[in-house]
């Protein structure tokens, strides 16, 4: 090995080990999430290895390099290790590219997501049901996640009043399913979503849900989320739904005959809601729904965090109150739970 400051991966992994002192310069819950095998921290100590080559990384290379230059200067054998953390991470999983790697990576150095979780994303595939005010922004940040299907049901076109929540939108006159997937496509083009320009039911839910890991209820009617609650429930697709009006909001998560459904809470559709059409809604509070649905399916396709699963969480975004309201479990009298055992 040359004398070289900076020293490659490759010349790296062929030193005998017990030749050198591996040092993460990175935080301590980076290194927590995930370190190069047999690294210690850069606080511990390290006075027992002027015979030994140091190798320092950070997560690019770069401060690394200037650590070793001024342990150079105080004696040692001090290098570099090129292209840090982030090279030895992509030669473990070549899965994902330098461009993936570093458009996850504020995501990846979280220690509930890591690499793993972020693998966990790229494998799976959320169905988005409605690209309304709800599917717009859940989408988009899926998107921007990495999540690494994503595929959008909506048979209805865009028309000018959906653009004060339905932000993703651009032009009226589209199909919302194929808008919002080209809005996307825009977003992260690493990433596979497919557009079904048609309306769900009972007599294509089979084919649209085989093959996803986790469906999201974007739908404004009471009507359609029971549909979509009793269909998740019968194809045991994890589900997360969600509603929102004027400035308020619900979501709720559901886990097939794991967790109650809508219909263990409220058994029937409620009759005579308001929609978003007669009631009214601020765009902003679509979002905040939306945003938290995509948190739920990040959550539960990472298994990073407990879900809202028998529970409604109830979100006031006029007085800012929340409240979470807690439910038992599967009901013995759920017509859809206790229809499937
Ligand atoms: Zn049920």
């Amino acid at each position: 090995m040359n004398d070289e400051i900076e020293i490659t991966l490759e010349e790296f992994l062929k030193l005998p080990k017990g030749s050198y002192i591996l040092i993460d310069m990175r935080s301590e819950t980076s290194y927590e999430q995930g370190h190069i095998e047999g690294a210690v921290l850069a606080n511990d100590d390290v006075s027992s290895g002027k015979d030994k080559r140091l190798i320092f990384y950070c997560q690019y290379g770069i401060e690394s390099l200037q650590t070793a230059a001024y342990f150079r200067k105080c004696g040692f054998r001090a290098y570099s290790l090129k292209g840090g953390y982030m090279q030895w991470l992509k030669k473990q999983s070549d899965v994902f590219d330098v461009e993936e790697l570093e458009r996850y990576d504020r995501q990846i150095t979280l220690a509930q997501i890591g690499l793993t979780g972020q693998l966990r994303l790229k494998n799976s595939a959320v169905l988005i049901i409605g690209a309304g005010g709800l599917g717009c922004p859940c989408g988009m940040y899926l998107a921007a996640a990495g999540v690494g299907r994503i595929g959008i049901i909506d048979h209805d076109e865009v028309c000018l009043s959906n653009m004060n929540r339905q932000v993703a939108h651009r032009e009226t006159g589209l199909n919302k399913a194929q808008s919002l997937k080209n809005t996307l496509v825009g977003i992260n083009d690493k990433i596979q979503v497919t557009a079904y320009p048609e309306r769900f039911g009972t007599d294509n839910a089979a084919k649209l849900l085989d093959g996803y890991d986790f469906v999201i209820d974007c739908t404004d009617t009471a009507e359609t989320k029971f549909m979509v609650n009793d269909l998740c429930v019968r194809y045991d697709k994890p589900y997360c739904y969600g509603g929102v009006i004027g400035f308020e909001g619900q979501v709720m998560t559901v886990i097939p005959h794991e967790t109650a459904c809508l219909r263990c809470i409220f058994e029937e559709p409620p009759t005579g809601c308001e929609t978003c059409e007669s009631h009214g809604i601020i765009g902003a509070a679509a979002g905040m729904i939306g945003c938290i649905q995509a948190l739920e399916a990040i959550k539960f396709i990472t298994s990073s965090a407990k879900l809202l699963t028998d529970k409604i969480f109830i979100f006031d975004m006029l007085t800012m109150k929340t409240r979470t309201a807690k439910f038992g479990g599967i009901s013995s009298r759920c017509s859809i739970c206790q229809n499937m055992h």
